[in-house]
């Protein structure tokens, strides 16, 4: 049977380990398969309202939680281009944050790098010193970094930059929403965004986002935001539940799907059991390491580790190509080392609809792999 045959696929559930695209459920993907609606009548604006009410539990917000027809990076810009202007911070620790910085440049903004080696996280005393010397729009940073599997203390870094009034606060939880705890309104975040494809277990193509007051006040005066992306846009549209453009409807289905699983769940649920499946693969990743003598660790320090993807380094006889392809040939699928970790290390996407069983039996075909 082909690997695209969709009874297949089914029946391999449990061996999809990419930290994105993730696996996606069989009914969900089946979801998709209903006859299409117009995007300007009254069925798509109940439609709009049920998953509106899904988003609010996954964002963990009251407000309004935008939904673009693009890749995450779109929002990724869209965050930018409604500053449109000045100075931003950009805190990297990786290839996407790396990525954000790069866009806001792009898109005209004067930027300025607060850097941390692969693997690492920031300081927020050491942000809160660098916002009290200079004056920043907004600072951007990426919760979950999916490159190395470190993770920054959001919420904390929040609070410092809710410190400085004219200071926006940027983020890509891309990994984090839906696998990590994020508190939107709690925490005070001005934008947060996320795409269908990761922790959220859906197909590509849906990105999702919040926007502060404050970043709608800035939207509202920023200059040369083009279209697509204006948040002004999004939000007169989503006030009479509607989107802007037309919606890709199919993806909206399986979304509709998947919303009403992680409710049967609950949010909070989902994130532990997201911790679950980390911590057995730390766990895994010590006690392999240990009992065997090699130079197998996990890249990101303890504590600032991401609950949906953990990145393992490898010792030198072991190159990561061959782990993926040995895993490959067991049945699973997981990630290469990202960028310049792609020789020496994997990642491995223990996120979305993946229980700590399946991560288990992953973890077993591993220890065959490196033996
Ligand atoms: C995957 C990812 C992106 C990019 O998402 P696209 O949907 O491919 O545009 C951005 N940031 C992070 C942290 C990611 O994991």
């Amino acid at each position: 049977m082909s690997q695209l045959d969709p009874e297949s696929a089914a029946a391999a559930f449990g061996r999809f380990f990419l930290p994105g695209p993730t696996e996606v459920h069989p009914d969900v993907l089946r979801a998709q398969t209903r006859p299409m609606i117009g995007h300007r009548g009254a069925p798509m604006q109940d439609f709009m309202r049920t998953l509106q009410e899904g988003l609010r539990h996954v964002f963990a917000t009251e407000r309004p939680v935008l939904l673009s027809t693009s890749s995450a990076t779109g929002l990724m810009e869209a965050a930018v281009r409604n500053v449109s202007s000045g100075r931003i911070l950009s805190l990297v620790n990786g290839a996407f944050s790396e990525r954000f910085a790069k866009i806001a440049g792009a898109c005209g903004l004067e930027v300025e790098i607060m850097e941390v080696p692969w693997g690492g996280h920031h300081d927020p005393d050491d942000v809160g010193r660098r916002l009290a010397e200079v004056p920043y729009d907004a600072v951007t940073v990426v919760h979950s970094e999916t490159s190395t599997g470190a993770l920054q203390d959001l919420r904390t870094i929040a609070s410092v930059v809710a410190g400085f009034e004219d200071t926006l606060l940027l983020v890509d939880a891309v990994t984090g929403i839906g696998g990590a705890e994020v508190r939107t309104d709690a925490w005070a975040l001005d934008f947060v965004l996320t795409g269908s494809q990761k922790a959220l277990a859906l197909p590509p193509g849906l990105a999702f986002g919040v926007a502060s007051d404050a970043m709608m006040a800035r939207s509202a005066v920023a200059a040369n935001k083009g279209v697509y992306f204006d948040l002004q846009v999004f939000d007169a549209n989503l006030a009479k539940l509607q989107t802007p453009n037309t919606p890709a409807v199919s993806l909206m289905y399986a979304l509709e799907e998947q919303l009403r699983r992680i409710r049967a769940e609950g949010i909070e649920a989902r994130w532990a059991r997201h911790t679950a499946m980390a911590e057995r693969t730390w766990a895994w990743v010590e006690e392999t390491a240990a009992r065997r003598g090699i130079a197998l660790r996990v890249l990101a320090a303890p504590g600032h580790r991401s609950p949906t993807v953990t990145c393992v380094e490898l010792p030198e006889h072991l190159p990561g190509p061959r782990v993926v392809a040995g895993m490959k040939e067991r049945g699973f699928v997981i990630g290469g080392g990202y960028g310049k970790l792609k020789p020496t290390a994997i990642r491995i996407g223990h996120m979305g609809d993946h229980t700590v069983e399946e991560v288990d039996a992953l973890l077993a075909a591993l220890e065959e792999v490196i033996s």
